[in-house]
């Protein structure tokens, strides 16, 4: 199971529903890969993630109710330095004076060697996704079984759904990730920048990304992405690292690059579409679908797949 499903799966058991649950290895599965940042304010334009206000704090209770009932810290909260060029910089500044950008910025830093600033973000955090899916997969293993007697089916299936055709087109994008060893960089912070990120995960280690590709949507580390990911990892951190692990995955993305939920023409009932955002997006989804599926809410129409 990945992000979607596990998420999926402590809602309904949170609101004390029954479910079972059925999972196939894939190779190109995100959640195994994914660095699990919380980034609020993302892309090149430089904009709050979408429903970022409502759910963000949803995340970040449900990660740490789920990490206290496990015994695992899931949920690690740091600031966001986004470094910025000379030509990105105006355009940062007008954005950063924005009603709907400013309380996510938490201050601005000028003399940051190599760049021509950061602007330092509040409300970052990673989460242990890979953590998160292991005691979850362990905490409900007594739970596992055929899906066939189940009254709905859910399908949670990430990348392997889509372009196995579920929702038509859809705009996957494989992504290579590095472990880092570097015990002299700084991690107390995430570090965005360079067309990529560097995010702590302890005791001088980091994960280093990442590559967006639309083609070969397998999950083989490759090459050229080993390289692209060091220099984004010299850029950000510096030249002193050793690379302890190399892996790609396969992101679920749909149009809009936004998550669906809700039923297909068949009865089935979908989870996917968690794009570069499933740490964000996973529990408050889960939640609205829980809700649907318990008859307690109709469905989200921003969330409903029929609007697809
Ligand atoms: C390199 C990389 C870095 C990333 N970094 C971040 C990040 O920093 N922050 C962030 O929020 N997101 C990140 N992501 C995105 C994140 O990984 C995804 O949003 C999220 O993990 C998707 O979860 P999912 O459960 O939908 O899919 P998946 O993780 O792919 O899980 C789907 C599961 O379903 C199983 N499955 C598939 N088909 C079937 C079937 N027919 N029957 C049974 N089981 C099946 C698969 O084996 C898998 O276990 C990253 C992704 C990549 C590739």
């Amino acid at each position: 199971m990945g992000l979607a499903g596990c998420c999926l799966a402590w809602q309904l058991s949170f609101a004390g529903r029954a479910f079972s649950w059925h999972d196939e290895v894939w190779d190109g599965a995100s959640s195994r890969v994914a660095a699990g940042m919380i980034n609020p304010v993302t892309g090149k334009n430089f904009n709050p993630s979408w429903r970022l206000a409502e759910f963000l704090p949803e995340a970040e209770a449900f990660f740490r109710k789920v990490g206290e009932i496990t015994g695992r810290q899931l949920w690690f909260p740091f600031p966001v330095w986004r470094m910025a060029g000379e030509q990105e910089w105006p355009k940062f500044l007008e954005k950063i004076a924005a009603p709907e950008t400013q309380p996510w910025v938490a201050g601005v830093e000028e003399s940051v060697s190599g760049w021509r600033g950061a602007v330092v973000l509040r409300g970052g955090a990673r989460v242990a996704t890979r953590d998160f899916c292991e005691v979850t997969r362990a905490h409900f293993a007594a739970q596992q079984a055929e899906v066939a007697g189940a009254a709905r089916l859910v399908l949670c299936e990430g990348a392997a759904g889509l372009i196995g055709g579920r929702l038509g087109h859809h705009r996957c994008a494989k992504g290579e990730i590095l472990s880092l060893r570097a015990p002299s960089w700084r991690s107390d912070r995430m570090v965005i920048g360079a067309g990529g990120w560097l995010v702590p995960t302890g005791e001088g280690t980091f994960k280093a990304g990442s590559t967006y590709v639309w083609d070969r949507l397998d999950g083989t580390p490759t090459k050229e992405g080993r390289e692209a990911v060091e220099r984004i990892a010299r850029r950000l951190g510096g030249d002193d690292f050793e690379v302890i692990d190399h892996e790609a995955g396969i992101r679920p993305i749909v149009r809009r690059s936004q998550p669906v939920i809700g039923p297909l023409p068949d009865g089935r009932v979908i989870f996917n579409g968690l794009g570069s955002k499933g740490s964000l997006y996973a529990p408050g989804v889960a939640t609205r679908l829980e809700r649907w599926l318990t008859g307690e809410a109709g469905l989200d129409p921003e969330l409903d797949v029929g609007g697809l």
